[in-house]
């Protein structure tokens, strides 16, 4: 199925926005329309979710996120930033991996399994994409999710390339 990254984009912040209101924490985003990827929606959405969750767990009072994506090689970059605890980079490295949880105190008063952020890579992953965490502790993290992009036009484009060519020559 065909997916317009922004709107389902849109759709998963819509999901979360009571949750991140009742936090104090304010979304922002700079999505650009008219990026389409290859997939499943319900699949991708989890894994969006998963991800602006953590946003607003992880994040402080007075918080921001900020989801965005931009266009690199083919790809779209999805970014979920946001000005929460941070992740020091011991735990970093582990994070994908199931039921992992940097402070089970802590993480337990949050809420959680420890297995949002493996599922969303498994999603990403079968979707030719990657998942990536980059945080400074104390600051914040940016989870950065990469898809390949569908091909903008179909055949029908290809197929009226080489007539051009012929007219020219
Ligand atoms: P659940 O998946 O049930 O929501 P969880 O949030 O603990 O539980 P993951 O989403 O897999 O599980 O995250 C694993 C751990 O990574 C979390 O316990 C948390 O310590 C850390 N973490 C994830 N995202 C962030 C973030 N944005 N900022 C700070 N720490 C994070």
């Amino acid at each position: 199925e065909v997916i317009d990254i922004a709107a389902l984009t849109r759709r998963v912040m819509q999901r979360i926005h009571a949750f991140a209101e009742q936090r104090d924490i304010t979304l922002e985003e700079q999505l650009t329309n008219n990026i389409h990827i290859i997939g499943d929606s319900n699949l991708l959405e989890q894994a969006i979710l998963a991800l602006l969750d953590n946003a607003v767990k992880y994040n402080k009072p007075n918080g921001k996120i900020c989801v965005s994506t931009s266009i690199q090689h083919e790809a779209v970059h999805l970014k979920v930033h946001d000005t929460g605890i941070g992740v020091s980079t011991e735990h970093l490295p582990h994070l994908g991996e199931r039921f992992y949880r940097v402070d089970k105190a802590r993480s337990r008063q949050a809420g959680g399994t420890g297995l949002g952020l493996s599922i969303a890579r498994s999603i990403t992953v079968e979707h030719g994409g990657q998942l990536t965490l980059v945080s400074i502790p104390g600051q914040g993290t940016t989870a950065t999710l990469v898809l390949p992009m569908a091909r903008e036009t179909p055949l029908a484009h290809k197929e009226a390339l080489p007539t051009r060519t012929a007219s020219r020559n």
